[in-house]
């Protein structure tokens, strides 16, 4: 037989799921692409109309969200009240069940989701962190051949390297001013295609 919560047992509760990650529960109950910068998360506001540059910021130091286009914001129990337009002790009581607080497990589809969300997360973050990469390397590759052509006599003896280097520029020229996701793609493609072409002539 199950025995009533006490008050003292509720506002445990509450506290514990105040403790979820914000970004668990935003992957849980929102979804959506993350841009990470530091200690905040922004993302497109699913709540508000068209959201062309995202004011959905979760903080992650402190564990709660605010959106500067609908202005509401809170914490992790806000964020699903919103998301499922639910009342306060709805929310509790969902993400309780889900996250197994005080029950035995996560329900199988919902913890599915989860691991959905965060391995598309991670494939996010696996490119985010090549494309660094590709981004520094190229910088420094395209440094190295302008030091080596700062003299006319450089010059002429390095006609190959001469014509490498605008399409070098044009190149990280893309990948720092790439914003949406197609072109950013593109660049690094581009990218990925110049480093190997680099390799085999070794400069
Ligand atoms: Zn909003």
């Amino acid at each position: 037989m199950r025995t009533k919560n006490t008050q003292a047992d509720y506002i445990d509760l509450v506290d514990q799921l105040k403790r979820i990650p914000i970004l668990q529960i935003f992957d849980s109950y929102v979804g959506g692409k993350l841009r990470h910068h530091g200690k905040k998360a922004v993302a497109a506001c699913p709540w508000h109309g068209r959201d062309s540059s995202p004011s959905l910021t979760l903080y992650v130091d402190r564990n709660n969200w605010y959106c500067y286009g609908c202005q509401k914001g809170g914490t992790v129990i806000d964020m699903v009240m919103v998301a499922l337009g639910v009342d306060f002790k709805t929310a509790v009581a969902t993400i309780a069940r889900d996250f197994g607080l005080r029950t035995c497990q996560i329900a199988p589809e919902v913890k599915k989701k989860i691991q959905q969300r965060q391995e598309s997360r991670n494939i996010d973050v696996a490119f985010e962190a090549d494309y660094e990469r590709c981004y520094l390397v190229l910088l420094t590759l395209k440094n190295d051949i302008a030091s080596k052509l700062s003299t006319y006599y450089e010059f002429e003896q390095n006609q190959k390297l001469v014509h490498t280097l605008p399409i070098l520029e044009g190149i990280i020229d893309e990948l720092s001013s790439a914003q949406a996701q197609a072109d950013k793609l593109r660049a690094w493609r581009l990218a990925r295609r110049m480093l190997i072409w680099l390799q085999t002539m070794n400069p």
